[in-house]
């Protein structure tokens, strides 16, 4: 028999329990699970530490780097997309976040992140520019099925709603999977991802002209966007841009990003 006081409290926890799992929107932070005031994410703490800002970043992908202009990989490789830029670094609470998103299945938490990216878009971190349509980086079919979602999709669903751009999930087609990307040299990558996406069948005629934000949950290299960037922009997409979650700490430091083959 337990003491008495802890009645009230259990029966609490049973309630919360059973509220969020009727209703989703939480009340204590999914960074640090500090009560919130009101149904929300994360705290302003958690949140600020997300968005800390880089000192300076890659003009092109938004990498942070310690000099001014183009990092090396961005220097040394044809970029397709004009600019890439990332809700915060892979680490901490958004690092927490990915990984329940992607392997956890908690689906859920796509939108809070999509949103917080639309964010970015709309305070103009891709400039004045218009977008026409949100495109997620697609998951081989067969990933697909094993995962039952495509965590990209997810994320690019919300920053649609949030910039009010179309979303369109069927112009990219992934024919095959790729493994890790970040530790492999740039030679591999090419080899890995050569034929990797192909653009949709009888899809040209609505991509033509328009201003695309590819959105995916990790920018490592940033190989696997710039492949999906030269793809569209073939098929005839007037600019490319890049949208994610989360981005690799530095220029060539990419032992804290392994993460399981996509
Ligand atoms: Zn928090
Ligand atoms: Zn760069």
């Amino acid at each position: 028999m337990g003491h008495p006081g802890d009645w009230p409290l259990r029966f609490s926890e049973l309630v919360e329990g059973f509220l969020n799992l009727v209703f989703p929107a939480r009340t204590a932070c999914y960074g640090c699970g500090r009560p919130l005031g009101e149904p929300g994410f994360l705290c302003r703490g958690c949140y600020r530490e997300m968005r800390r800002p880089f000192s300076r970043v890659c003009s092109r992908c938004g990498k942070p780097f310690l000099q001014a202009g183009l990092c090396g990989e961005c220097r040394e490789e044809p970029r397709y997309f004009e600019l890439s830029r990332s809700l915060g670094l892979y680490r901490g609470v958004l690092k927490k976040c990915l990984y329940r998103l992607k392997y956890g299945g908690q689906e859920f938490l796509g939108k809070p992140l999509g949103e917080m990216m639309g964010g970015l878009v709309l305070e103009g971190v891709l400039g004045e520019r218009r977008i026409d349509v949100v495109v997620p980086v697609p998951l081989h079919r067969q990933r697909r099925r094993q995962r039952g979602f495509n965590q990209a999709e997810v994320l690019a669903r919300a920053v649609a709603n949030r910039v009010e751009a179309y979303l369109s999930t069927h112009w990219l087609v992934r024919e095959k999977t790729t493994p890790p990307l970040s530790q492999a040299s740039r030679g591999e990558r090419r080899v890995l991802l050569a034929g990797a996406f192909r653009l949709a069948e009888g899809v040209h005629r609505e991509v033509l002209g328009k201003r695309v934000l590819l959105v995916d949950d990790i920018f490592t290299t940033g190989a696997t966007l710039n492949e999906c960037a030269r793809v569209l922009l073939g098929g005839g997409a007037a600019q490319v841009f890049g949208l994610t979650a989360a981005i690799g700490a530095q220029d060539g430091d990419q032992n804290h990003l392994s993460t399981p083959e996509k």
